[in-house]
């Protein structure tokens, strides 16, 4: 089989830029797809339904949280068309323009908040994104808990700022707007020059004379004629980019892989959003929720000093997002049930950052995964939370929460003092499952930076990437607007080189 294009992966950006391209009639297209389609199946398009996924759409990779820990999380990324934007629970955030233009100054040349702006608007153009009403009682008694401590009411689909209110979802009622919704369906009404090729594993990319000229599947070699466009994700792009030849060179031969570009920053500069709950027992059961239990969500400004919001916290209606969801454990003794809620603050732009490496030149085989959470020399992302939790705690003893909350559960009154609580922070880390930046953009002089501002891999020849892989710092919310805008921008660059 041989295509112009080939795109790896039908994920958030994947499923974009997979369209964008086949609609800009630059040549024959190929999505290829590890997981099964999504289309039609109610566990994967209706929000209120992904409880009932099993492990068979999920890759099921463990991660360590910190160096120090012998624990694992339970890292969920999709294998579906739609990937994770399949299963989440479609929280839609823009970032601060700011974030963006942080991008600009890490060598990311066109990636500005102004630069960025349109393509967000044109994601928009084609998602429906809606606002929750603010009708739940347990999320008008978080409102207004914040609001007792001082936070303004915002309306986080206009801007991102400090304050509490209500999310926006990426979803038409209870059925999602992902990417693959949005752009792919009705899938048998596809442009005939775009093949979907799903349960097909992309098992390496081929290089001749440092050209990327083919993948080879599970189900036999694909031809490129022009471009192949990884889209895997934040970890799986670097495991491929890896098992292709491209990464630190030491490592590579460390696996028999002949090196094809010795890249050290390929996996490296993991980022993620994760938190230390606070989770509390209510008086009465939780009332039903009618889409999805997170719909609200602060924005705090835990220091003076912070140029802006340096913690996001989540409102969860459930504390069985991790016991569960996928299987993880959340806590040795994570309270089950329906009478508990969970205050999930986080570090908006950690300093601390992980890795991603092989352990197998077969792409099968599950990566190492080392979030090295609360790494960074100064304590930042430790102090935040700190703060941030001190927040939350203070939340559970407001009159609006009063009238809900009987105790808290986690981390628990036993745990007083700044001492027990780093200690307990440094044992209790839990993901948002963010993982980003693994192939970073970066400046052609900046020997980390895997790809170039136009998302190519340096040192090659016909080669993106293109997902939450390139992000070159965190953006300070959830990341999966972004990471669509991302598939938007990398369409616009690719069809310009055609033209
Ligand atoms: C449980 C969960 C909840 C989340 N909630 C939110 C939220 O509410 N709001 C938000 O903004 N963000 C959320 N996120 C994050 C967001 O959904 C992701 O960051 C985003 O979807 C990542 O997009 P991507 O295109 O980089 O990768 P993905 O969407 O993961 O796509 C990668 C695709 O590549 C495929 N693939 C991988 N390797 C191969 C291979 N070798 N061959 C063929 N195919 C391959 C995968 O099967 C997958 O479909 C959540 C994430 C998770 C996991």
């Amino acid at each position: 089989m041989v295509f112009d294009y080939i795109v790896i992966g039908g994920g958030s950006a994947g499923a974009i830029i997979a369209r964008r391209l086949a609609d800009a009639n630059i040549g024959s297209v190929a999505l290829i797809e590890a997981g099964p389609r999504d289309e039609g199946v109610p566990a994967m398009m209706d929000i209120s339904r992904l409880f009932e996924l099993d492990s068979s759409t999920d890759w099921g990779f463990l991660a360590r949280p910190t160096r120090q820990s012998s624990r694992h999380l339970n890292y969920s990324r999709a294998k579906m068309l739609g990937g994770c934007g399949n299963h989440n629970d479609c929280a839609y955030l823009v970032p601060p323009r700011e974030d963006f233009d942080a991008w600009r100054e890490l060598g990311g040349k066109g990636w500005s908040g102004a630069d960025v702006i349109p393509y967000f608007d044109r994601l928009e153009a084609r998602i429906t994104v809606e606002r929750r009403p603010e009708n739940h009682p347990f999320s008008k008694a978080f409102i207004r808990a914040g609001e007792e401590l001082g936070l303004a009411k915002v309306d986080f689909r206009s801007k991102v700022e400090p304050g509490i209110g209500m999310l926006a979802l990426n979803a038409h009622g209870r059925f999602r707007s992902s990417s693959s919704v949005a752009y792919l369906h009705p899938l048998a009404s596809l442009p005939p020059n775009l093949g979907i090729l799903t349960e097909t594993l992309v098992n390496r990319i081929e290089f001749t004379d440092r050209v990327a000229t083919a993948c080879i599947t599970d189900k036999g070699r694909i031809a490129a004629r022009r471009e192949i466009i990884l889209c895997a994700g934040g970890i799986q792009s670097p495991q491929l980019l890896m098992v292709s030849g491209i990464g630190d060179a030491a490592d590579l031969r460390a696996h028999d892989i002949e090196v094809v570009h010795n890249s050290p920053g390929v996996g490296k500069h993991l980022l993620d959003h994760y938190t230390v709950p606070v989770i509390f027992e209510t008086a009465t059961p939780v009332p039903d929720w009618d889409i999805t239990p997170y719909e609200a969500v602060a924005m705090l400004k835990t220091s003076p000093d912070a140029r802006s919001a340096d913690s996001q916290v989540q409102f969860g209606m459930t504390a069985g997002w991790f016991n569960g969801r996928f299987g993880d454990e959340y806590h040795p003794s994570a309270p089950k049930g329906r009478s508990i809620i969970a205050l999930e603050p986080n570090i908006a732009i950690s300093r601390s950052h992980g890795t991603v490496k092989i352990t197998s030149p077969d792409i099968r085989i599950a990566p190492a995964i080392d979030m090295n959470y609360l790494s960074d020399a100064d304590r930042y992302d430790e102090d935040v939370l700190l703060r941030a939790i001190d927040f939350c705690r203070r939340m559970g003893k407001t009159e609006s929460f009063g009238r809900i909350v009987t105790k808290e559960l986690l981390p628990g009154p036993e745990v007083a003092g700044e001492e027990l609580l780093r200690n307990y922070i440094r044992n209790n880390c839990q993901t948002y499952y963010h993982a980003s930046g693994t192939c970073r953009l970066g400046s052609e002089r900046d020997p980390g930076a895997v790809l170039t501002p136009d998302l190519k891999v340096k040192g090659v020849v016909g080669l993106r990437v293109c997902d939450a892989s390139v992000f070159p710092a965190m953006v300070s919310v959830n990341i999966n607007a972004t990471v669509m805008m991302v598939g938007e921008k990398a369409a616009d660059m690719i069809v310009d080189d055609a033209k």
